[in-house]
């Protein structure tokens, strides 16, 4: 399949030429065969005209539940532990398998829409999520969460072995799109020992990690009690800091600046999730200090049960918002360094390494937005734009390898009716309420 875009403007987040306008862009099966001086030769099987369009590198989600749309507006202000304690687990204790696969099909109707192509899930039942990112077209890095139980070893609900021969099984399917990893919890809720055979598995089948690391004071004052050591440096000595493939440490809210030193020196990931802290008014983790400490740094969105969407264009906008504010400096996180953080950063940290830069030879996983509702108008900054006016509703087309997933409204791999039905039956099964099309505010 080849697709010219014919007239387009383009924030390629190249840094050579970030902004180039009245360019043509050329998709030639999974690649951009050309961004600009497109050959005279060049026959596409379909022409897109791009006036009044803007092409931007698609987004991707660096830390997500996606199934957890299903608890979306189940826990509203709550403090974390009453969320998580009354709410998340009564939930998710009526969880079934089949669940898992609709609440991901609706995450990734509700991230295609968002310009979002990629996303790092971290989740129960990991093969029927691996099954909607097949379908839909997107990418993904997959972990089926692991829990354990006891000091030593046995385990959650899903046996260790079967965690790990998911990794085995989807690891590089669908042509490369579906990626895994290892997934436990967190420090507190895997003892060390468990901890231990991820990290030696993570190196028998060559993958990284994803997991939550050091989210409170509370858990800092454990750590530095139980093991004399931080959650950072209790996770190196465990050596979840040095796999093969990334660490992706979801959060780091509670850091010293000896554990930025020691994640700066391992590149591990860290996946900043700011609106799911302020809306659960959790600590928020200091970002500039992290990226100025020579941190990896990638937004996320967490699960919709906490964030509540799974939209980068809100998550940009929130760490731009309260960084500038609580830092009281306008320059504090810059439009374009907010940009890199949702695309080239997240891409990186997912292994899904040369997307998040439109440049001739990259992977094609492009979007388009149309710039011409009224908050777009004048078209002074087009990265202002992005990072603070644009909505999901702009986005028009979205590729993912060069595959069209989404066009001015019409999903072209995922069957939105039918996924919104199912969704919407099983969520209010598993918190035992009947079926409605929409339920009142409760107080
Ligand atoms: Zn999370």
């Amino acid at each position: 399949m080849r697709t010219v875009i014919r007239n387009v403007t383009a924030l390629t987040m190249d840094p050579s030429r970030p902004l180039l306008t009245g360019i043509d862009i050329a998709i030639e099966g999974a690649t951009l065969a050309a961004v600009g001086g497109v050959p005279a030769d060049f026959a596409p099987d379909e022409a897109i005209d791009g006036r009044e369009l803007l092409a931007l590198p698609a987004f991707f989600n660096a830390h997500t539940h996606a199934a957890m749309t299903l608890e979306r507006g189940w826990a509203e202000d709550l403090a974390f532990e009453q969320w998580l304690n009354d709410k998340i687990w009564v939930a998710e204790s009526a969880l079934e398998e089949e669940d898992v696969y609709w609440g991901a099909a609706l995450a990734c109707c509700e991230m295609v829409r968002a310009g979002v192509v990629g996303f790092a899930d971290h989740y129960f039942w990991m093969d029927q999520v691996a099954r909607v990112v097949e379908e839909s077209g997107m990418k993904a890095l997959l972990a089926w969460c692991h829990f354990g139980i006891g000091t030593e070893h046995e385990l959650g609900q899903t046996p260790f072995e079967e965690t790990v021969a998911f990794v085995e099984r989807w690891k590089g399917a669908a042509g490369g799109r579906v990626r895994t990893t290892m997934g436990p919890h967190s420090l507190y809720m895997d003892p060390p020992g468990v901890l231990r055979r991820i990290a030696e598995e993570a190196h028998r089948v060559g993958v990284g990690v994803h997991f939550h690391l050091a989210e409170s004071q509370e858990q800092m004052d454990n750590s530095v009690a139980r093991y004399g050591l931080t959650p950072v440096a209790h996770a190196a000595a465990l050596g979840l800091l040095d796999l093969p493939e990334a660490t992706i440490a979801a959060h780091c809210n509670v850091v010293t600046g000896d554990d930025l030193a020691l994640l700066a020196e391992k590149g591990t990931w860290v996946a900043h999730t700011a609106k799911t802290y302020q809306k659960l008014a959790m600590a928020m983790p200091p970002i500039a200090s992290m990226i100025a400490a020579g941190v990896n740094v990638a937004l996320g969105t967490d699960g919709p049960a906490s964030n509540s969407d799974l939209n980068l264009f809100e998550v940009m906008r929130a760490v731009g918002l309260y960084q500038k504010g609580v830092q009281q400096d306008p320059q504090a996180m810059p439009r374009m360094a907010l940009l890199r953080l949702a695309t080239e950063a997240p891409a990186a940290a997912l292994g899904f390494t040369g997307s998040g830069v439109l440049a001739p030879g990259r992977p094609a996983d492009v979007i388009l937005l149309d710039t011409t509702a009224p908050h777009w108008i004048p078209r002074h900054d087009l990265a202002a734009g992005v990072v603070y006016t644009a909505n999901s509703g702009d986005v028009a087309y979205v590729w993912c390898d060069g595959r069209l997933l989404y066009r001015r409204g019409d999903y072209l791999t995922l069957d939105v009716e039918r996924i919104r039905w199912e969704a919407e039956r099983r969520a209010f099964r598993m918190v035992g309420q009947p079926m409605q099309s929409m339920r009142a505010y409760q107080g």
